[in-house]
């Protein structure tokens, strides 16, 4: 694409260069910041019109209002009927819905309060989505059922037990890191929540972390470990890595290599650098306790600038980003 603009400035056309910069915008009475895209001149560095920009923000403006409202992203969205091996128009009629209504959310009309509720709740869990299809199977065509319920029973095949997303990605670290401690698993969900954002442009998982004095703590993870205190936490049973995305195991991966290699100790001290917990915790010391929530957003930013800055192609790069904070803190 040629990067092509006038310079009000300069008063000529140039190549623009593109940045990173965070956009604070007002929209029905509620704040919303997120990062966006800039056009600069070469020259002067003045601010320029450029129409990629404009549509890069404005998709990061609805990605962001989406993700502040609990309404999943276009890309979820369009996922469903692939998840389910559904029609669109059939999972309008199960869900009792007209039959377009489905498709207009595909093409990224916004849903209200309870339609997105209802689409958030499918895509999360299949056997809500299975007792949907069998309640209402009547409305849909033999062979659409047929179909749609092996998908799911499959699906369902592979998460025995495991009933969020959270706890997936708790498992995956579980069976996949000997040793991991309540800390260093605490550090993994926390990277792997980060570098999610930042490579695929949307949050991993609900749960949302306090920073503590020892760093980013989910709560209710910590809640459930914490008898293992400083030992490595049993993992039970067996985990699929098939009831992950190609993306998801691809982070998870990486970050399972190249950060819970550290100890719970090191990855503590490590996120002490970092710029979502310090921003959090302005004004307290080191070691007073706080319950003060780490704000999502300021994660998914963080870790986006983390990979323009480290220039990250692939998740394997994440790698260039541990060495550098392991440096930092043995100096
Ligand atoms: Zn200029």
């Amino acid at each position: 694409m040629s990067r092509r603009s006038f310079c009000e400035h300069c008063r000529q056309e140039v190549n623009y260069l593109l940045g990173s910069t965070v956009i604070k915008e007002e929209f029905k009475g509620n704040q919303y910041e997120y990062l966006g895209q800039k056009a600069v001149c070469p020259r002067c560095r003045s601010e320029l019109h450029a129409a990629e920009v404009r549509e890069h923000n404005l998709k990061a403006f609805s990605d962001a209002y989406r993700r502040v409202n609990g309404i999943l992203s276009l890309e979820k969205i369009r996922e469903i009927p692939h998840r389910y091996a559904i029609g669109k128009r059939p999972l309008s009629l199960l869900l009792g819905w007209g039959a377009m209504t489905f498709s207009r959310y595909w093409q990224g009309e916004l849903p209200t309060r309870h339609y997105a509720g209802m689409l958030k709740r499918i895509y999360d869990d299949p056997a809500f989505y299975c007792e949907l299809l069998e309640a209402n199977k009547d409305k849909i065509s033999e062979l659409a059922y047929r179909k749609s319920k092996q998908k799911v029973q499959a699906l369902l095949a592979h998460n025995p037990g495991i009933s969020s997303q959270l706890d997936r990605i708790i498992q995956y670290f579980l069976h996949r890191c000997e040793d991991i401690t309540p800390l260093a698993l605490q550090a993994a969900l926390y990277y792997a929540q980060g570098f999610y954002f930042a490579f695929a442009g949307e949050f991993l998982f609900d749960a949302d972390c306090e920073a503590w004095a020892v760093g980013p703590i989910y709560t209710n993870v910590y809640s459930s470990y914490a008898s293992y205190r400083f030992d490595p936490v049993e993992e039970a049973g067996s985990f699929d890595t098939v009831v992950l995305s190609n993306t998801e195991n691809e982070i998870l991966d990486s970050v399972a290599r190249n950060l819970c290699c550290y100890s719970g100790k090191t990855l503590r001290q490590f996120a002490r650098l970092e710029m979502p917990w310090l921003q959090t915790r302005k004004g307290l010391q080191a070691n007073v306790h706080s319950n003060r929530i780490i704000n999502r957003e300021l994660i998914g930013m963080y870790f986006t600038l983390v990979k323009e800055k480290y220039n990250m192609l692939t998740p394997a790069d994440i790698k260039a980003y541990a060495r550098a904070l392991f440096e930092q803190v043995s100096k």
